[in-house]
């Protein structure tokens, strides 16, 4: 198998592209696909300090490292968040390996501690189904509030073609149409909230497992022991099994999404008053995360744990 542009040996074939390639010519395929996904939704813009989502996990790893590498050419600054979410078992690991990529790279950051708060995670633990929906809220609300302290301009996070299509899927599956209308790429400001934007949407999740890899990036690989029974998995395994089959079909449920179905639904407007608990925005007088928050706290005193 040799590469299409050099003729050196390829490390990957990407059927959807018909695409021999060599690590070099990767690594140069998939940052080039970063910039130009970041052009086409108009996810950043020359001056922006960008606030970027690091988890521990692969995906947000590649996306540090992609932005860091075209940060001169984009002409934006980079900031690393990261969310310690005390999850036992899985957010020490996480965080530690997300402030290594951040001093490998030298790029400032600030990790949030949800102890600080007065809750964790892990009093989500008693819960009957996953917490992930709580565990999204709970960081959507943090991101936000830290970029914005920091002065960021915009939010960006690891998620990838394979994440928000199975997000896609299961909106449909519920028949939420809410969740679809606003299950967007890019989401510009509007008062108190950060731009947020998914430069890795056009990327295949195996993909960005691929750059770390070939770049010798650190990433944690834990599964996160809230999410157990999580059917998002499931639905990027069907996904998968349609891609084997036909090549191309996940870049063209997105576009087919993007381009025709989503302008249909009627758009949400991000125009939100403030929590009457903590003052962040919020679309009803107390907020998700505080709302999150207190039931939570309670559930912690009620397990009685240390
Ligand atoms: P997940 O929801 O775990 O699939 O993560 C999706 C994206 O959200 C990641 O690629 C990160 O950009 C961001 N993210 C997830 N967890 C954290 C965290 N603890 N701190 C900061 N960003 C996170
Ligand atoms: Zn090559
Ligand atoms: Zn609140």
């Amino acid at each position: 198998m040799k590469c299409r542009v050099c003729g050196r040996d390829a490390v990957v074939k990407l059927d959807y592209a018909n695409l021999k390639l060599c690590r070099e010519h990767f690594i140069e395929f998939f940052e080039r696909r970063v910039a130009r996904t970041i052009s086409r939704y108009g996810m950043l813009r020359r001056g922006d300090k960008v606030a970027v989502a690091v988890s521990g996990g692969k995906d947000s790893a590649s996306l540090l490292h992609a932005l860091w590498r075209l940060k001169g050419e984009l002409g934006v600054e980079l900031v690393g968040v990261t969310i310690d979410l005390g999850i036992r078992g899985y957010s020490d690991q996480s965080v530690e390996v997300a402030r290594r990529n951040y001093e490998k790279l030298g790029v400032p950051y600030r990790i949030i501690k949800l102890a600080d708060y007065g809750f964790i995670m892990d009093d989500a633990r008693t819960l009957k189904k996953p917490a992930c929906s709580t565990c999204g809220a709970v960081k959507r609300y943090l991101l936000n509030k830290a970029a914005r302290e920091i002065g960021a301009t915009v939010i960006v996070t690891g998620h990838t073609l394979d994440d928000f299509l199975a997000v896609l899927m299961q909106a449909y599956t519920r028949g939420d149409l809410q969740q679809l209308a606003k299950h967007r790429v890019y989401l510009p400001p509007a008062d108190g909230l950060i731009a947020r934007a998914k430069p890795l949407v056009e990327t295949p999740e195996r993909e960005s497992l691929l750059y770390a890899q070939l770049l010798g990036l650190e990433f944690t690989v834990i599964e996160c022991p809230l999410s157990r029974g999580a059917t998002l998995a499931d639905f990027k395994a069907a996904l998968n099994l349609l891609e084997e089959r036909h090549p191309g079909m996940k870049i063209m449920m997105l576009r087919a999404f993007l381009n025709r179905l989503q302008p249909l639904l009627p758009s949400e407007r991000r125009v939100p008053g403030r929590c009457e608990v903590c003052g962040e925005p919020s679309t009803s007088s107390v907020c998700q995360f505080c709302r999150i928050r207190s039931r939570l706290t309670q559930l912690r005193a009620t397990c009685n744990r240390p």
